[in-house]
């Protein structure tokens, strides 16, 4: 759980205002949009927007509240592991065999020719 940064209570990470000071913490009164507070200074100061200088809103570089704020020291985009997904089963099988479909063609080739030769 977050805490409030008006008055550092803990606040429902959905929560709209401070239950304890009233302190606005979404934006327009929706849960889904988090209203950035700056507690000393501005938020400005350590916002990734500032700092790569495409921010157009009016109230930077003395932001207090805004809605866009993204803290700089923080990754644009959370990494995480990508793993491609791998078909199971009979699917999965299929799926390997078309893959490996060249050295498939080729070891039948082998078997038949092996087995015409001992035929003979
Ligand atoms: S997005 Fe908000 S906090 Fe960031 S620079 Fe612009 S006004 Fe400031
Ligand atoms: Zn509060």
């Amino acid at each position: 759980m977050p805490d409030c940064p008006r008055c550092q209570q803990l606040v429902t990470a959905d929560a709209v205002k401070c239950p304890h000071c009233s302190l606005v913490l979404r934006a327009y009164g929706h849960p889904g949009m988090p209203l950035h507070q700056a507690g000393e200074g501005f938020l400005c100061a350590t916002c990734t927007y500032d700092a790569d200088d495409t921010c157009t809103y009016p109230q930077r570089p003395h932001a207090k509240t805004c809605m866009l704020y993204h803290n700089a020291a923080q990754p644009l985009v959370e990494e995480f592991d990508a793993k491609p997904l791998q078909p199971k089963g009979w699917a999965g099988f299929r799926a390997w065999c078309r893959r490996h479909r060249g050295w498939l063609l080729l070891g039948g080739i082998l078997v038949l020719s092996l087995g015409v030769a001992l035929v003979r």
